[in-house]
């Protein structure tokens, strides 16, 4: 079976199991516990996990914090900050293209009293700095953009919007779930990012895992925030629960690998993008659409509409040689809020499928879709 869901999720990479199961087995220790050796040792694996996923996203590794995963980390930013900073505002800025962790944190906040901006995006996914720009009000103290989306792989202008951030002393919140191991990400650089949230099992690492960057002042002080998990202390106070050391240890040896390989993958996956866009073309001719229109986009992820097609049927007719996905796996029960916001019909959500691509396909199992 063709597996082509990777923004769904990746399968484990070889290394990343091999350096995970010592943890699984006999490497049992709690890395909270303390001087015998089953403790050092968890303590030390962790401590090696988290310098590798600083350095994959360019921070401090004390200002990594490990999560469950990317739902846990938007929701822990989002919540916390807003919570401790209410008393400076209560206007807050999201998009209308964002993960349902996003989307339904923010209308949590709203019934709570929050004013909530949910910002439309272009045809092509993506909101303009202008209009960023123009949604901010003497209230806004936070907002929250995805870098890229998991549908259609648009690209925010992040940089440009973290600027904004950063001028007018705006909290900015970025998941980057879908861009973290595929494209570079540089948050020393982008100093307006306050906070950025990844996962896993998005760059062939394990489920139920993943990272929130909290940036420190210059004194090396978190901002305030409420902790989503209280309890016993761990990840400085602000994530509390016995840390899963095997996974982290996982995340920590996916993130060596997106970092070592990430310009050879990147060039990989546009290889391979470019190659299906033409084999499709050639295969269906007039029959298929593309719902991204930029080349500003995550590569390898690509949405496609087949006209006079039922997306599920096709889906399913596929599914025995070919795994892909109707839009987002959060969400599936429902039309894409994601292919609406660019302006879709419910018949053209209905037609489209997402090919979500990995760097380690070869271009001849592409050719598979030619025999359909
Ligand atoms: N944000 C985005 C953009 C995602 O694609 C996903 C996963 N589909 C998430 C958040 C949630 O990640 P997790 O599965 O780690 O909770």
């Amino acid at each position: 079976m063709l597996y082509l869901d990777n923004a769904a999720t990746t399968p484990i990479h070889p290394e990343v199991k091999q350096a995970m199961l010592p943890y699984l087995v006999d490497a049992f220790g709690n890395p909270s516990s303390k001087y015998y050796e089953l403790a050092t040792d968890a303590q030390l694996a962790t401590s090696e996990a988290r310098q590798h996923v600083a350095k994959l996203i360019n921070c401090q590794p004390d200002e990594i914090i490990f999560t469950s995963g990317a739902t846990e980390s938007n929701n822990f930013i989002i919540k916390g900050i807003t919570a401790a900073r209410s008393s400076l505002g209560k206007h807050i800025i999201t998009t209308n293209v964002e993960h349902p962790s996003v989307l339904a944190t923010f209308h949590y906040l709203q019934e709570i009293g929050f004013t909530v901006t949910i910002l439309p995006v272009n045809e092509e996914g993506c909101i303009t700095t202008q209009q960023f720009q123009e949604a901010l009000t003497p209230q806004t103290i936070f907002a929250s953009i995805q870098w890229g989306n998991n549908e259609i792989g648009t690209l925010h202008p992040i940089e440009a919007i973290a600027n904004i951030c950063l001028r007018h002393n705006i909290f900015l919140h970025c998941d980057a779930t879908q861009v973290v191991g595929k494209l570079p990400v540089d948050v020393t650089q982008l100093q307006g990012i306050n906070a950025l949230s990844l996962s896993a099992h998005k760059f062939f690492g394990p489920k139920g895992v993943g990272a929130t960057f909290l940036r420190k002042d210059q004194y090396g002080i978190f901002p305030t925030i409420t902790p989503l998990i209280h309890g016993g202390g761990q990840e400085q106070g602000l994530r509390s629960g016995t840390l899963a050391v095997h996974n982290i240890v996982g995340l920590g040896k996916a993130s060596e690998i997106a970092l070592q390989h990430l310009a050879q993958h990147q060039h990989k996956l546009d290889v391979l993008e470019q190659y299906l866009i033409t084999l499709l073309r050639d295969t269906f001719g007039e029959h298929i659409h593309f719902n991204h229109h930029s080349k500003h986009k995550i590569p390898g992820i690509i949405s496609v509409r087949f006209s006079g097609i039922n997306n599920e049927l096709l889906v399913k007719k596929l599914a025995p040689i070919i795994a892909v996905s109707t839009g987002s796996a959060c969400s599936s029960s429902q039309p894409s809020h994601v292919l609406a916001a660019i302006g879709l019909s419910l018949d053209e959500i209905r037609q489209t499928i997402r090919i979500s691509l990995s760097p380690y396909l070869d271009k001849e199992a592409l050719d598979l879709f030619k025999t359909l």
